[in-house]
């Protein structure tokens, strides 16, 4: 069995298909997904759908993408449903925008807040801006915890985020043919650290480099993982699949 940690089924791209992409799914071992919010609108169809399908559970929150035009001000009405296993996606993106760097860094903590307040992770997007939210999320150590989704720094990030007590995010990138500080963040850091995710519709791993991607793909992910390590591929399944209930309490197991 597979989780995939990050998919953003709650996007146009999914509405005509929904039923055949959690199908395909459940045929390649993609048992469980968790659907990420992006603001009010995206969390609650993420909410909604994760109502509706069991296999399905959400998170709720405001990513820096967005700070524009959305504040924090209605998750806390989201948080306490029961489908709701983390904030996010939330954190800090300087490869887009540097101009509305503080608004983003001020909607960042107070997520960052709220996971403290609800005992929920965080679910983190960072691009060119390890640093900054690494530096936000510092004084929290201990009191908080999550997931650098999407990992896209170096092995010395990678490994002050599990200093932090904080899992690294694998997804599609790690097929690339250009993946080398990906594969040495996979050969060197635990796989008890590491979530495999897709980041659906986004980031499609080899061979569907280009095209939709669907949770189905987490496999390919998997996979790749399995053979950078040297391990088998249940091995992997194995391991991400307990620290995705272990970070996220997939079905009340508190472990
Ligand atoms: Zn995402």
């Amino acid at each position: 069995m597979i989780v995939d940690t990050h998919a953003h089924l709650n996007t146009e791209e999914y509405q005509s298909d929904m039923i055949e992409v959690l199908e395909s799914a459940r045929t390649n071992h993609v048992d469980q997904i968790i659907v990420i919010g992006m603001d009010k609108a995206t969390n609650e169809i993420a909410i909604k759908l994760a109502q509706t399908h069991e296999m399905l559970f959400a998170t709720v929150g405001v990513h820096p993408g967005y700070v524009d035009h959305e504040t924090t001000d209605h998750l806390e009405s989201l948080i306490t449903n029961e489908k709701v296993v983390a904030i996010g996606e939330c954190g800090i993106d300087l490869h887009w925008r540097q101009d509305n760097y503080n608004l983003q860094k001020t909607i960042f903590l107070e997520q960052i807040e709220l996971a403290k307040k609800y005992k929920l992770p965080l679910v983190i997007h960072t691009r060119s801006s390890f640093e900054e939210a690494y530096q936000c999320l510092l004084p929290y150590k201990g009191l908080v915890t999550g997931v650098f989704h999407c990992f896209s720094s170096n092995l010395l990030d990678a490994k002050r985020a599990v200093e932090l007590g904080f899992y690294i995010g694998i997804d599609g990138p790690i097929t690339f043919k250009k993946a080398a500080d990906l594969v040495e963040i996979v050969e060197n850091i635990d796989l008890k650290h590491i979530l495999v995710e897709t980041d659906s519709p986004y980031l499609a791993p080899m061979p569907f480099r280009g095209k939709r991607n669907e949770p189905a793909y987490t496999k390919y992910v998997v996979e790749k993982i399995a053979e950078i390590k040297k391990i088998s591929v249940e091995e992997v399944m194995n391991q991400t699949t307990e620290n995705a209930y272990h970070l996220f309490k997939l079905g009340g197991i508190t472990s």
